[in-house]
């Protein structure tokens, strides 16, 4: 059975709070836009994981505001076996223009996605009403679209990932999902490029995402309880302290950071870095597309050169077996400890793999936004990037960031301004010299970063995503 995933409602002052006057008079009037307009109508959120992964970061934001200001919003999760998510996983790829594991996306393959979908779209036949809006997300749901507006919803499909350039390769996953997508009365991409042509215009709408400052994963947190968290997952050392850490969770109830060292913390023996050494920091999840194993490498070129004031590298990523619809990440993880096993003695016990524990939403957050902020320099060298919310989040901390050119990392960072840009992900030597700058140059770090907290603030906050939002379902239900 589908999975429903609570969202805790949150008042939507508490946004307003951070929100200059002409916005919160634009959001209030976007409520009661919805309120007029919707009705009793549920909105209905259906995507393939409940955490880990943008989408499911995202969903938990917007949903909890949508709740606070009286809009019924709900979130299913889909049911599916290993082989459902084998062949979704190749559609992700495909669409990122990477063949991955090359499988392929056949009359078979269609077969058994339709019939996993269809077991689930019986299960919401017993909860969406006629009328409802559903709003399906990404290439897993795209197979509900029909079933649903048989039952009288209203659909949209969105998808968040995409590739700036379509070939023979994205072209294998849109033949596949066509006929899906063309049941859906609105398309959503991150970015205008993302669309097929055989997308109306009059159809399409672009919402790029948004971070939430007040969620666990990007709230304010004190220098001090940075490191308590950090040291408590064994991230940094610890100085002997055996407490847990406590922090306040979303919803204002208490929450604690265990001592990981078990299930997750560091993955190698080397020790964590010592204080006081800048630390480069990339969080993603273990997928190829993220290149973790390319940020090895140009961290050792740049150490090679110069030392880089004798930074450390911190690769985290999310338990391999929290992620459910995510195959590959056990392999790429065990690839990149391949990788640093056979590092030079002397950059290994600088280059530190980390499991981030997922069992507690909260709690993985409060980590990820721990490390973060502890972060000399955050990067994101992804070869393929669909927007990069890790990169959203650390423009929002205020930290300089060097990160690829290309997909919505581009449309978040102006070189040099708000963050460095690599023009060439495979040009190791690019990234290397990138990667230096920030750490040699305080003046650059701190112009950079306040550059991109602004940025964020101005662009990338859950108000104008959640405006965006009441523009389409009032355009859909008008
Ligand atoms: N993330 C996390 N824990 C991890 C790794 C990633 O919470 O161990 C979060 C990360 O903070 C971000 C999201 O997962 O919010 C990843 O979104 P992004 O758009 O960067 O990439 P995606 O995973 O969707 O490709």
């Amino acid at each position: 059975a589908m999975e429903a995933v609570r969202v805790q409602p949150v008042d939507l002052e508490r946004l307003a709070g951070l929100l200059p006057a002409d916005r919160v008079v634009r959001l209030e009037a976007a409520v009661e836009q919805a309120r007029a307009a919707f009705g009793d109508r549920v909105v209905w959120h259906v995507n393939a994981t409940a955490r880990g992964g943008g989408v499911a970061e995202m969903l938990q934001t917007l949903l909890a505001y949508a709740q606070g200001a009286g809009i019924e919003s709900r979130w299913r999760v889909l049911a599916g076996d290993p082989e459902f998510f084998a062949v979704t996983k190749r559609l992700h790829n495909v669409l990122h223009g990477e063949p991955g594991d090359g499988g392929p996306l056949g009359p078979a393959e269609r077969d058994h996605y339709e019939q996993v979908l269809r077991a689930n779209l019986a299960d919401l036949a017993g909860q969406v009403s006629p009328g409802d809006i559903v709003l399906l997300h990404d290439p897993q749901t795209a197979g509900l679209a029909a079933g649903l507006r048989a039952l009288g919803a209203r659909v949209v499909w969105r998808c968040h990932v995409g590739r700036d350039l379509a070939d023979d390769v994205t072209r294998l996953g849109w033949d596949f999902l066509r006929p899906y997508v063309s049941h859906a009365e609105a398309v959503v991409f991150s970015r205008r490029e993302y669309a097929p042509d055989w997308v109306d215009d009059d159809t399409l709408w672009v919402i790029p995402p948004s971070i939430d400052p007040l969620a666990v994963k990007n709230m304010a947190l004190a220098p001090e309880l940075v490191v308590g968290i950090l040291a408590r997952v064994g991230l940094v050392t610890d100085g002997g302290r055996e407490s847990a850490v406590d922090f306040l969770r979303r919803d204002g109830s208490p929450g604690t950071v265990r001592s990981h060292r078990r299930s997750g913390g560091l993955l190698q023996d080397t020790g964590p870095p010592p204080p006081d050494v800048p630390l480069v920091v990339q969080v993603s999840r273990w997928d190829r597309l993220k290149d973790m194993a390319g940020v090895m490498e140009g961290f050792v070129r740049a150490v090679e050169d110069d030392d880089l004031l004798g930074a450390h590298l911190v690769l985290a990523g999310p338990e391999v077996s929290g992620v459910a619809d995510d195959p590959e990440g056990a392999q790429v993880l065990s690839d990149c400890r391949e990788e640093w096993r056979h590092l030079g003695a002397a950059v290994r016990g600088r280059v530190h793999l980390a499991c981030i524990p997922m069992d507690d939403v909260d709690e993985n957050a409060i980590i990820v936004n721990a490390l973060q902020r502890y972060a000399a320099v955050v990067v994101q060298k992804s070869l393929v990037e669909g927007f990069g919310l890790t990169v959203t989040e650390a423009l929002w901390k205020g930290r300089p960031v060097v990160a690829s050119r290309l997909g919505g990392i581009q449309d978040q960072i102006v070189d040099g301004r708000d963050g460095l840009l690599v023009d060439d992900p495979y040009d190791i030597e690019e990234f290397a010299a990138a990667l230096r700058r920030p750490l040699a140059d305080a003046a650059l770090a701190a112009r950079l970063g306040a550059a991109a907290h602004a940025r964020v603030l101005e662009e990338y906050v859950g108000d104008r995503h959640l405006e965006q939002y009441v523009d389409l379902f009032s355009a859909l239900v008008r």
